[in-house]
């Protein structure tokens, strides 16, 4: 028999990201409205193993819709990667009646409600993160809120650097993703785009950058995604002024493209995701991420999602793709194809009309 849910746990877990709130929000009315309890975690995997527990009523999540970041707070917990710690954390669970959690996170945060689901615990991730890093979605919550936030940030930067006649090379948060680096890159007119991604040409950059300033462009600007690590922004900087012999600064805008009031887009994402992750987790589903894929808000098994972004990150490790049939297989390859192509076009198009 179908086991009935009365209390489901939420929790914000790894990096905040705006659009969080939302999904909180959504969780919380989405299971009251189908007569299910609601308990925030507060301070992710950590709450759940030091039993720092929150009921949520329908007004405790009134407001919160705008807000950045996350008022469940987010930690990162070492403790529960381990036997010991997930036993707490699943005998909390126990202990105050939580029938199943929902998630909310990134890659690391999947790794945790797997682990948990296995364990007889049902999890369903939501992914909110603003580096758009996990290849089974097309869209993670905070995505669209950091690279608008980008967007304003060097709109400004341009101004200055416009009246000074100065190249601006800025740094994108984006560990191990360049979604932010390209999409912004294009929407400002960057000449140059560093990502991991991509190969990146520097010499036909600064030819273009020479040649530009020929024809009497002031201004420039060049994103470079964090992924390229922490020297490489500022290293480019220098070579630009050797090599142009325009003035050069460097930009690292960091944590402050985390923060802020969440997009339409986002809190819209975060506000479908949340009450489609009530759905399946009520509905008996567990072990699941739930993603937008053209357009649609599907859910994913959360290791086929872990496995096919190793596969586009190319960092398989042996044995990775033994449980899987050759079906999925062959659906993982088809998606990482699909991403490969998505990161080729968009640098085309940054290098025909960037500059
Ligand atoms: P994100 O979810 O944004 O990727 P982290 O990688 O920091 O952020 O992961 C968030 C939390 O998820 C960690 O602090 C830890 O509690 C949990 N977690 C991460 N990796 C694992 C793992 N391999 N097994 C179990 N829990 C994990």
């Amino acid at each position: 028999m179908e086991k009935k849910f009365r209390k489901i746990g939420i929790l914000s877990s790894g990096g905040d990201a705006p659009g969080m709130n939302a999904a909180i929000r959504s969780v919380t009315r989405s299971a009251i409205a189908r007569g299910v309890e609601v308990v925030g975690i507060v301070g992710g995997y950590a709450g759940l193993i030091n039993e720092n527990l929150k009921p949520l009523t329908e007004m405790d999540v009134s407001g919160i819709i705008s807000h950045g970041g996350t008022t469940l707070y987010s930690a990162r917990c070492n403790e529960f990667k381990y036997e010991e710690g997930m036993q707490k954390a699943i005998a909390t669970c126990k202990k105050n009646d939580i029938d199943g959690l929902i998630c909310i996170g990134g890659d690391g945060t999947f790794r945790g409600a797997t682990d948990l689901s296995i364990r007889g615990i049902p999890c369903i991730g939501i992914p909110g993160t603003i580096d758009n890093d996990i290849t089974a979605t097309d869209y993670t919550i905070g995505y669209d809120t950091a690279m608008n936030t980008v967007i304003d940030l060097c709109d400004k930067i341009i101004d200055t650097s416009e009246s000074h006649s100065r190249c601006a090379v800025v740094e994108v948060m984006g560990r191990h993703a360049g979604y932010i680096a390209i999409e912004t890159g294009i929407a400002l007119g960057a000449v140059g785009v560093a990502l991991i991604e991509m190969p990146f040409d520097k010499e036909a950059l600064f030819a273009k950058m020479n040649a530009l300033r020929a024809q009497g462009q002031q201004s420039f600007i060049v994103i470079v995604a964090e992924g390229m690590g922490s020297e490489f922004g500022e290293a480019l900087t220098k070579e630009i002024e050797e090599r142009t012999g325009i003035e050069s600064r460097f930009v690292r805008p960091a944590h402050i493209v985390r923060g802020g009031t969440p997009t339409l887009r986002d809190r819209s994402l975060a506000s479908v995701m949340g009450d489609k992750a009530v759905d399946l987790l009520l509905a008996g589903k567990s072990d699941l991420v739930i993603c937008s894929r053209n357009n649609e808000v599907i859910a994913t098994d959360i290791k086929w999602a872990l496995i096919v972004d190793r596969m586009f990150k190319d960092k398989l490790k042996d044995g990775d793709l033994d449980s899987f049939t050759q079906e999925q297989i062959d659906d993982m390859k088809a998606l990482c194809a699909e991403r490969r192509a998505y990161f080729e076009n968009m640098y085309d198009i940054m290098l025909t009309i960037g500059g």
